[in-house]
């Protein structure tokens, strides 16, 4: 995908061309520095000679700064660009423009421009490495008996049949439907994890026939055993 962004940079001022005066204003000698660009500073038996801070150690003030630039000899421009997001990039992935980043000193080439990349949130969908992972609520119905339910996916939905006596927590893997990768390998897999959701709410007509598979169900109340309790079944598609 293509993404326009704003890239704030230094430009040389167009009025003053970067000398930073108001054009046929001229400069002068620097006061400070009487043109030297240097200042002697003279320490017990020690001189040490130090670039003058009024000029710049350029020996030359400007006599009237340049209105457009304040004497900066530069402005901030926002330029926006276009740039090209390969698939499958994560965050902190680097994208290099050539060019497009500050101007080099005395007219010299610009440097690059280094774009982050931030991954945005998705709604339901959370990314490890190449693979996605999401969570679908089926109702006690459609475990028990089974169901098709229809997986959003980065193309076209996917039908994913669930099987009868799919338990809560039970997960399913798509194959190379996740993220494409970026610098070559396979495709990740989306997985799905089944949340059975137990109705909170019930007509009269549910609770009766919820009763009604209560009493047909086998009672096994007794504590399960620490080899069962949180044992989870894959899935594989
Ligand atoms: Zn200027
Ligand atoms: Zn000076």
């Amino acid at each position: 995908m293509t993404a326009e962004i704003q890239a704030p940079r230094m430009e040389a001022c167009d009025r003053c061309r970067a000398t930073g005066a108001e054009p046929g204003s001229g400069s002068t000698t620097c006061p400070t520095c009487n043109g030297r660009g240097q200042i002697l500073y003279q320490q017990s038996f020690l001189s040490v000679r130090r670039t003058c801070h009024t000029c710049n150690g350029s020996g030359q003030i400007v006599r009237n700064p340049c209105r457009q630039c304040h004497g900066q000899g530069y402005r901030q421009v926002v330029r926006k660009l276009k740039v090209n997001i390969p698939a499958g990039v994560d965050d902190g992935n680097r994208l290099r423009l050539s060019q497009e980043g500050q101007p080099g000193a005395n007219g010299g080439p610009a440097g690059d421009l280094y774009v982050v990349l931030k991954v945005k949130e998705h709604a339901f969908y959370e990314r490890r490495g190449n693979d996605l992972h999401c969570t679908i609520p089926v109702n006690v119905g459609q475990a028990a008996l089974g169901a098709d339910i229809e997986v959003p996916t980065l193309e076209e939905p996917y039908r994913l049949k669930i099987p009868e006596g799919t338990q809560n927590g039970a997960q399913f893997r798509l194959r190379h439907l996740g993220v494409p990768p970026v610098n070559g390998g396979g495709r990740g897999d989306i997985f799905v994890h089944i949340e059975v959701q137990v109705p909170s709410k019930l007509t009269r007509e549910q609770r009766k026939l919820l009763e009604q598979l209560r009493d047909t169900l086998p009672v096994e109340n007794q504590p399960a055993e620490k080899s069962l309790l949180g044992k989870v079944r894959d899935y594989f598609m």
